[in-house]
């Protein structure tokens, strides 16, 4: 239930990004024989952008000319947002640009954030076409929230913004492998669960985070929102902004479930003041405050895991995984936390999979499984050891090696319920 900020204006103008690939290569059919009608009904008007490439509606966002826009809406899987979110952030002016309203129409074979902002609703669960016409709906109604980014440190010294989510070991592994079966649409995961739970893996590394209750209150991480530097430009609005600090999660966001075999870092090189000397020119967006340089070790007031031997990590921003994976249930648009996930290794084959199966209603944690930890934080830093596997981070495959994150709360808004 995020807090409602703005609504879209009454006539409001939208680009709205197709990708003509994505899941079963219906998205423009879903477009005409869905979307267009609602949209000429409601009187918005679009320019409808028919991506020809990966990256093009990253490039084009990045140089458009947004006060011709009140919105940029993706028909796609979440893939295509990804690249909007990381085209917004490039440019010169991000810090206001951020804050253009996207949305989500679901297109592709992994709709996570589409479900998720269908459940924000409150609405019972539906799937397909049916969650498609809910975010139609929503589009139309055009009530904007606040949504958190996470800043990704990648070993190739890139930085990624994610809304969605960022995993290693077996849900990563799915992912990547499930992408051949992408024409049997949002059922390949389930597909790739299966083929992936008959090899089921260990996988070696380090994993070390900042829960929420230990971040400082002066760092970034649930309180970016405080800063807009400019108002959203959609503010001939019915609800105004209702004050920055008006939803203050933070006390809400405290561990579900403790963690018991975790040890704090005793380290002496613990960096524990902000960063203050100025950023390189070409890294634009948020500063990460809660982070060290990927080669210091983490701060002591850090968690880090004692375990080295993982099935899965997976760190949640939304509540769904996919269409029919309610991952983190207690989670919102803007929480100001990533839900961070992972199962130990050890776990048999079918508690593995009475995992997965109790997640489609989002109630894995409630089986009391040992291999399982669940907390809520700010920041953290996973540093795989072994070399194979994959990282993904929004559905998508990224540099594989050691990566750091941070959530930076409600910097980016999103069209929902
Ligand atoms: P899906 O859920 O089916 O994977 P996505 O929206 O996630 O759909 O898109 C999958 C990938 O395709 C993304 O990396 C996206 O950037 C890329 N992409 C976007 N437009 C095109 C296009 N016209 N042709 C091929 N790939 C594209
Ligand atoms: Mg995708």
């Amino acid at each position: 239930d995020g807090v409602v900020y703005s609504q879209l204006p009454r006539s409001c103008r939208v680009m709205l990004l197709v990708n003509p690939q994505s899941g079963r290569g219906q998205a423009l059919q879903y477009f005409y024989g869905h979307i267009e009608p609602m949209l000429t009904e409601a009187l918005v008007s679009y320019t409808l952008v028919i991506t020809e490439h990966q990256n093009h509606a990253r490039d084009l966002v990045r140089e458009a000319d947004l006060s011709q826009w009140d919105a940029l809406v993706i028909l796609s899987g979440d893939g295509l947002l990804f690249e909007v979110v990381n085209g917004l952030l490039e440019r010169e002016d991000w810090e206001e640009a951020i804050q253009t309203p996207v949305g989500i129409l679901p297109g592709g074979s992994g709709n996570a954030l589409a479900a998720s902002v269908h459940h924000y609703t409150q609405s019972s669960p539906v799937w397909g076409e049916e969650l498609l016409l809910s975010c139609g709906f929503l589009l139309v109604k055009g009530l904007v929230s606040r949504l958190d980014l996470v800043s990704v440190h990648l070993s190739s010294s890139r930085r990624i913004f994610s809304f969605l989510s960022l995993a290693w070991g077996f849900v990563a592994d799915v992912d990547i492998e499930s992408e051949k079966y992408r024409h049997v649409g949002a059922m390949r995961f389930l597909v790739g669960t299966m083929v992936r739970l008959a090899s089921l893996r260990v996988y070696q590394g380090r994993l070390a985070f900042l829960p929420v209750r230990d971040t400082p209150q002066t760092g970034q991480g649930t309180r970016d929102r405080a800063t807009p530097s400019t108002p959203p430009k959609s503010s001939s609005c019915s609800s105004q902004p209702s004050g920055p600090n008006s939803s203050p999660n933070q006390n809400s966001c405290h561990s579900a479930n403790s963690i018991q075999n975790t040890a704090h870092n005793s380290s002496n090189n613990a960096i524990t003041t902000m960063t203050t000397e100025p950023r390189p020119a070409n890294q634009r967006g948020p500063r990460d405050s809660l982070l060290p340089d990927l080669e210091q070790p983490v701060p002591e007031h850090w968690t880090v895991v004692k375990e080295e031997g993982f099935v899965l990590v997976l760190a949640m921003s939304q509540s769904h995984l996919s269409e029919d994976l309610l991952a983190a249930p207690g989670a919102t648009a803007d929480d100001g936390c990533v839900h961070l996930f992972y199962i130990r290794a050890g776990i048999s084959r079918p508690a593995l999979l009475r995992l997965f199966l109790a997640m489609e209603k989002g109630a894995h944690l409630a089986i009391g499984c040992p291999h399982l930890v669940y907390e809520k934080v700010t920041a953290f830093r996973l540093e795989p050891r072994s070399s194979e596997g994959a990282l993904t981070v929004d559905g998508e495959r990224v540099d594989f090696g050691p990566v750091q994150a941070q959530v930076h709360g409600g910097i980016a808004r999103l069209i929902s319920g």
